[in-house]
């Protein structure tokens, strides 16, 4: 069967419009719209016709002419129309718009989820988009049917083309390229015959960057309130926090008001505890505001408005724009990345300082770039998965303060506890401070004094 030929079969039993005509035989040709697919192929078969009933004797091909009333009637087609009318033959003028059948008549007119489109994007900043859509399953199951019932196999779904033609002709009005990628605004419309909804989906901006934290007692991120989980109760006085503060929190309230952001996700390349300080150059972090309206901000200006605010508490630096995948590489780096760490350790026994070198050596002979064992120690084994680690130590300084207080610089490979490693933790860190000095240490304050 010719193109043609079904195609007459279509019109003797529905209407469709032009662009659905064209889209049923949409993977046939290139370099073209669905519109002039289908319209090249109604002009082509009044064409054929025509010079048929031309060319018979005394004009009297019925078959031409019925497939001429067939294309000007069922079809609507103005140039089928108008040879009949130039050759005095009469047809059945149809006064009511036809619907058609698959798109009842959407493709014939987009503006209205143009301007729709417009509106809703109204006032948010992106630089390109993508329109999605979801299509009720009356649509796409009349679709399906209709291409069963004729056998069309080269068509193309309702989705696709209302895709495009949207993006294409919004595109125009909104002086924006579409992009297929990784938009920065994806326009989903929900779809059905006579109503629809638009959604918004707007990619997430990433800032990197580093902070420091200069006094203890704060987490890096914000805490729910153990006894609420957040709701607000008497043990956090209504905050539904666990600490009053973060750096997280400290850090994000500029960012937020100044992209017009709804909610914000603090990523730290790992973290300190709350009692630690982060000192040196500070910890690599990656903030992602989400829906942002604003997306061209000044790093500068929020850094310096974040520092003054918080002056001997944080310090963010090094701001840049970033991306999702570096989120996923600073997390996978963080666990291989090389730290040192200043501890003041206290011990329970008191020590000359000759003993405490002759110790100090032989810390350094046990644990000087080897691995230790260190299971999850208990302090935290209600939130981490209990399990044995190897972590490699590179080098140990130490220095005598008093007989019972001792400062030590250790680097070590990211993820290792060190308060562990000095005290041993009963055990599940081997072999430790405590196991070497033979005596029981405990880390009083540990500083972080450099992410490598
Ligand atoms: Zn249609
Ligand atoms: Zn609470």
């Amino acid at each position: 069967m010719t193109i043609f030929e079904k195609v007459l079969e279509i019109y003797q039993k529905y209407y469709i419009c032009t662009h659905c005509l064209g889209r049923m035989f949409s993977l046939l040709a290139t370099e073209t719209t669905n519109y002039d697919r289908g319209s090249s192929i109604l002009l082509t078969i009044t064409m054929e016709n025509h010079r048929k009933y031309l060319s018979s004797n005394n004009n009297d091909d019925k078959d031409a002419i019925l497939i001429l009333k067939l294309i000007a009637e069922n079809a609507n087609f103005s140039p089928a129309k108008q040879v009949l009318v130039n050759e005095g033959i009469d047809f059945r003028v149809n006064n009511t718009t036809q619907k058609c059948f698959l798109c009842e008549n959407i493709f014939s007119n987009l503006e209205p989820y143009i301007f729709a489109a417009k509106n809703k994007v109204n006032g948010i900043e992106f630089n390109n988009f993508l329109v999605g859509s979801s299509i009720k399953s009356e649509i796409i199951n009349k679709e399906d049917s209709f291409k069963a019932e004729f056998n069309l196999l080269d068509a193309e779904s309702f989705k696709t083309h209302f895709n495009r033609e949207v993006g294409k002709q919004l595109s125009l009005i909104i002086n924006k390229p579409t992009e297929f990628g990784n938009p920065e605004m994806t326009i989903i419309f929900h779809l059905n015959y006579n109503s629809f909804q638009i959604d918004l989906l707007i990619k997430s901006l990433f800032i990197s960057g580093r902070y420091n934290k200069f006094i203890r007692g704060i987490p890096q991120t914000h805490w729910e309130c153990r006894t609420c989980r957040g709701k607000g109760c008497k043990a956090c006085d209504g905050t539904g926090k666990q600490y009053i503060n973060s750096v997280e929190e400290l850090v994000n309230p500029e960012f937020l008001i100044t992209s017009n952001s709804t909610d914000s996700k603090f990523h730290g390349a790992g973290r300190e505890d709350i009692d630690v300080k982060m000192l040196g150059t500070g910890r690599p972090f990656i903030l992602e505001l989400k829906n942002p309206k604003i997306r061209s901000i000044n790093l500068n200006k929020i850094q310096k408005r974040v520092n003054h605010k918080n002056k001997k508490k944080i310090r963010i630096s090094n701001l840049q724009f970033s991306n999702k995948d570096q989120v996923k590489m600073l997390k996978a780096n963080a666990e291989s990345t090389r730290k040192t760490y200043r501890a003041l350790v206290r011990s329970t026994q008191k020590l000359d300082k000759n003993n405490f070198i002759t110790l100090l050596n032989q810390l350094k002979i046990r644990l000087e770039n080897q691995n230790i064992d260190q299971r999850t120690p208990i302090r935290v084994s209600h939130r981490r998965v209990d399990k044995y680690r190897q972590k490699k130590i590179f080098e140990i300084q130490g220095f005598f303060k008093k007989p019972d207080l001792y400062e030590f610089i250790v680097d070590t490979q990211g993820g290792t506890y060190i308060k562990e490693l000095i005290n041993g933790d009963n055990g599940r860190t081997k072999p430790s401070f405590t196991d070497i000095f033979g005596i029981n240490l405990q880390c009083e304050e540990l500083d972080v004094l450099k992410i490598h």
